[in-house]
C-alpha cells in the first residue's frame, strides 16, 4: 500500500469541500441556507412588536391565497414551494373562504383539505403558515370558527409555523360588542391547545379601525391586529390611526393589502405604495400581498390559466405580480 502523496490529499480535500457545500445547497434548493422557521423559530408579541425565538423584532413578507373556494387550485405543496424559492416568501396565508352556499359552510371537509395541505407544505418547507378565517361575517359562525380552530390548534399547535387569524375583515361593526367578544371566544378555544403562537385579530371597517381596537385590547400576550390596506384607496389618514395604534403599543399586522383600488382592480398607486412601503419597514410591521390568482383584476399576481403548481415565467405575471415578486427578492430583514 503506496502513502497517498501531497497533490492526492489536496484533490481529496477539494473533494470533501465540493460534496459539503452541494449538500448545504440543495437542503433549500439554491435558497438561503436557513429556512425562515429555522432562523425565527417560536414568534411571540412584544410591545408593537413581533420578536422572533431571541427576542429580536422581525418582520415576516409574502403572498396570501385568494379565496379556497374560488382558487383552491394554488393551494398546493409544489405552489407553496415556488412562492418559497423563486418569490422569496416567508409566510404565505391560506385565505379559508367561509362562505355559505359555497366554501367551508357548505362543504367544510372539501375546504379543510385545502388549508391542512398548506399548512403541512409550510410545516416541510420551513415558513410561516396565516391561517386565515376568510369572512366578512365572521360573528354569524362563532360556533363554527370555534370548531375550526380547535381543530388546527391541536393538530398544528405544536409547531411554530402556525399564525392564526381568525377574522379576516368585519364590516361597520362595533369592535367592544362584537368582534372583541368573538375574537376572545375563538382565542379560548386555540389557547386550549396552543398557549404561545401569534392570533391575529381583524379589526372593524374591513380590518381598518385599529385605533380603536387599541382602546379595548385582547387580553391576550400573543395577539396581532390586522391592519389592510389597498394603496390606491387608503392613504396618509389611514397612516395616522396605525401610527395612533402603534403608539399605544399594538403590534399590527398586514395580512392583506393590495397595489390598487380596495375592489382589487384599477390602476397601480406606485408613490403611495412606496410610502406604505416605508413605513412598514419602520415599523416592523409583517405583511402578506393580496393575492394568489390568475382573476383578470389588478390585484392578480398571475394571467390566466398560470400553472397551479408554480413555475410562473416573467411573462406568466401581472404588473402587480411583477413589482411585488421584486419587492420581495429585496433583501428584508
Ligand atoms: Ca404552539
Amino acid at each position: 500500500m503506496t502513502t497517498p502523496g501531497k497533490a492526492s490529499l489536496l484533490l481529496l480535500s477539494c473533494l470533501f469541500i465540493i460534496i459539503f457545500y452541494t449538500c448545504c445547497l440543495n437542503s433549500h434548493s439554491g435558497a438561503e441556507l436557513q429556512t425562515p422557521v429555522e432562523k425565527n423559530g417560536q414568534l411571540s408579541i412584544n410591545g408593537a412588536y413581533m420578536v422572533n425565538q431571541e427576542g429580536k423584532p422581525i418582520t415576516l413578507r409574502g403572498m396570501s391565497l385568494f379565496w379556497s373556494q374560488w382558487m383552491g387550485k394554488y393551494y398546493n405543496y409544489d405552489c407553496i414551494k415556488w412562492l418559497r424559492d423563486d418569490w422569496h416568501c416567508e409566510v404565505v396565508r391560506a385565505a379559508l373562504g367561509v362562505g355559505s352556499d359555497i366554501g367551508y359552510m357548505a362543504f367544510p371537509e372539501v375546504e379543510m383539505k385545502k388549508i391542512t395541505e398548506v399548512i403541512e407544505a409550510g410545516i416541510k418547507l420551513g415558513i410561516y403558515i396565516v391561517v386565515d378565517w376568510h369572512s366578512h361575517f365572521a360573528e354569524r359562525t362563532t360556533g363554527e370558527a370555534v370548531s375550526f380552530f380547535s381543530r388546527i390548534a391541536e393538530d398544528y399547535g405544536e409547531y411554530p409555523n402556525i399564525i392564526y387569524e381568525v377574522y379576516n375583515e368585519p364590516l361597520n361593526v362595533s369592535w367592544d360588542t362584537v368582534v372583541k367578544p368573538y375574537a376572545e371566544q375563538v382565542i379560548a378555544a386555540i389557547r386550549k391547545y396552543d398557549k404561545n403562537n401569534i392570533v391575529i385579530v381583524g379589526t372593524p371597517r374591513w380590518s381598518q379601525d385599529v385605533d380603536i381596537a387599541a382602546q379595548n385590547p385582547i387580553d391576550d400576550q400573543n395577539v396581532a391586529y390586522a391592519f389592510h390596506f389597498y394603496a390606491s384607496t387608503h392613504k396618509q389618514l389611514f397612516r395616522d390611526k396605525c401610527q395612533v395604534a402603534i403608539d399605544s403599543g399594538l403590534a399590527l399586522w398586514v395580512s392583506e393589502f393590495g397595489t390598487c383600488f380596495s375592489d382589487g382592480d384599477g390602476a397601480i398607486n406606485y408613490e403611495e405604495l412606496n410610502t406604505w412601503m416605508d413605513f412598514m419597514k419602520k415599523n416592523k410591521i409583517s405583511w402578506c400581498n393580496w393575492s394568489v390568482a390568475d382573476k383578470e383584476e389588478t390585484s392578480s399576481i398571475l394571467k390566466p390559466n398560470a400553472d397551479p403548481r408554480g413555475n410562473w415565467p416573467d411573462d406568466m405575471l401581472t404588473e402587480s405580480g411583477l413589482l411585488i415578486r421584486n419587492i420581495l427578492s429585496e433583501k428584508g430583514d
